[in-house]
């Protein structure tokens, strides 16, 4: 089975727990690795099929969560980094205002405001460049809240009278938004909202106007303020992972919609299309002396193979011939594909002439040991291959195209079967450049 180490860039890999460790940690996904990895985990049955009521909440595992929270981090990431930003611009902005309000407290507002918010924040900032820095973000944010809770406190005292109540109040209900929106782990949402209170509390001990069980109880409501901006903060990510498997369900559609375009339908081999596209491809990355051949196959008197067994049986053959394909490919490291009705064509990179014959006569002989009958035949009682081989060299001065090449593979094709099938013919490309000319 495929582990989640294998979807990892290498640098994040030491901080994946061994697979015999259950708590995985899943990070640094994008939405073609969490593709890959829920097939290769067969996790997508989950996704198909999620467990939960009509109306209500669709339940995802630990892990299709975990997934779908990695591929949404970039969202999350902006989400934290402009919050905190926010947060210090009002924060920048507010001494020059406290300032000119309260000059008297010039000191304690720019200590305030300035290095212990300041200090806090770039620790913060910073937490949120990485994914896998859990630990450091929620220290940090919590360290932000107390810091802004610290500096309002400082201006308050300094301001004094009912303004006290005022400025940490309004610091406590500005760091409460931050877990509705910051995209902190349980522990740390909770561990955040609970320094934001225990600040409060310590806050109201030196409330200069705190008027007994009335304050503590404008506390409690202030707490509850908090705790919605907490659940907010769960749904919307229940949202988010319900948001991003409708993303990975999109990929998926389009990643097999463009394998079907790319796929023959009957021997699941690439077709024409996609066997041009790794032509073009090859022809590209070719560098001065490398070479590529070119294999066109035909089946040799099908069409009476058809007439005399049926179209049924004609499907089988081709089946069996495109599996005889594929395994001569894998053998020679070639690419192969169906490119017509019973036209097979095979690339084989950097393989010379007589490296490709040579795997083309064993695909040859591999389909003789099966010995497919095809009674019509006038080369055999069974399925035969005639071919056109062509052989591109790089860096000659001669430039190669994917036309040209497949026009003189299908010139040696025609020798071939012009000879009497059932045979391979090589053609230079550039004995025919000028007929093609
Ligand atoms: P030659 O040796 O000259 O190539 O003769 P041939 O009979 O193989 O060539 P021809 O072009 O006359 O006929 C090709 C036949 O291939 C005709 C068609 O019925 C058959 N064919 C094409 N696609 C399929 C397919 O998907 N399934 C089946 N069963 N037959 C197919
Ligand atoms: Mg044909
Ligand atoms: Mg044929």
């Amino acid at each position: 089975m495929t582990t989640i180490d294998a979807f990892l860039p290498t640098a994040t890999k030491h901080l994946v727990p061994p697979a015999a460790k259950q708590k995985q940690r899943l990070y640094g996904f994008t939405v073609e690795t969490a593709l890959e990895y829920l097939e290769a985990e067969g996790l997508w049955n989950e996704i198909e099929e999620p467990t939960g009521q009509r109306g209500g909440m669709l339940k995802y595992s630990g892990r299709v969560a975990a997934i779908c929270r990695s591929v949404a981090w970039p969202e999350n990431q902006q989400i934290a980094k402009h919050w905190l930003v926010c947060a210090l611009i009002i924060m920048l902005l507010a001494i020059p205002f406290d300032w000119i309000a309260f000059p008297h407290a010039l000191a304690a507002i720019v200590l305030g405001h300035g290095p212990v918010t300041l200090a806090a924040f770039i620790l913060a900032y910073r937490a949120w460049r990485d994914e896998r820095s859990e630990l450091a973000q929620g220290i940090f944010s919590c360290l932000f809240s107390v810091a802004v809770m610290i500096a309002a406190a400082l201006t308050g005292r300094e301001v004094g009278g009912v303004n006290f109540e005022r400025f940490i109040v309004l610091a406590y209900l500005a760091m409460a938004t931050g877990l509705a929106l910051l995209p902190l782990n349980t522990l740390w949402r909770w561990m955040n909202a609970a320094a934001l209170n225990v600040s409060l509390i310590i806050c109201q001990f030196f409330n200069p106007v705190m008027d007994g069980t009335a304050g503590w109880l404008f506390s409690l409501y202030f707490s509850a303020f908090l705790l919605a901006c907490v659940v907010t903060r769960y749904l919307f990510e229940y949202r988010q992972i319900e948001m991003t498997i409708l993303r990975l369900k999109e990929a998926q559609n389009t990643q097999t919609m463009k394998r079907m375009a790319l796929t023959d339908a009957l021997t699941g081999l690439p077709n024409r299309k996609a066997m041009m596209g790794d032509m073009a491809r090859l022809l590209d990355e070719a560098q001065s002396g490398s070479l590529l051949s070119v294999a066109m196959v035909d089946i040799d008197d099908f069409k009476r193979l058809n007439d005399t067994l049926g179209h049924t049986v004609g499907d089988e053959a081709l089946k069996s011939i495109g599996s005889v394909f594929m395994e001569c490919a894998k053998a020679s490291g070639a690419i192969c594909g169906r490119i017509g009705g019973e036209e097979f064509l095979l690339l084989f990179p950097d393989t010379d002439a007589d490296a490709a014959t040579r795997a083309l006569e064993e695909a040859m002989r591999h389909l003789d040991r099966l010995n497919i009958p095809n009674p019509g035949s006038r080369v055999a009682d069974r399925v035969t291959l005639s071919v056109g081989l062509v052989t591109a060299t790089f860096g000659d001065g001669s430039e190669h195209h994917a036309d040209q090449l497949m026009r003189v593979a299908d010139i040696a094709l025609y020798e071939s079967k012009n000879a009497g099938r059932n045979r391979i013919t090589f053609m230079d490309p550039s004995t025919v450049e000028s007929e093609l000319a």
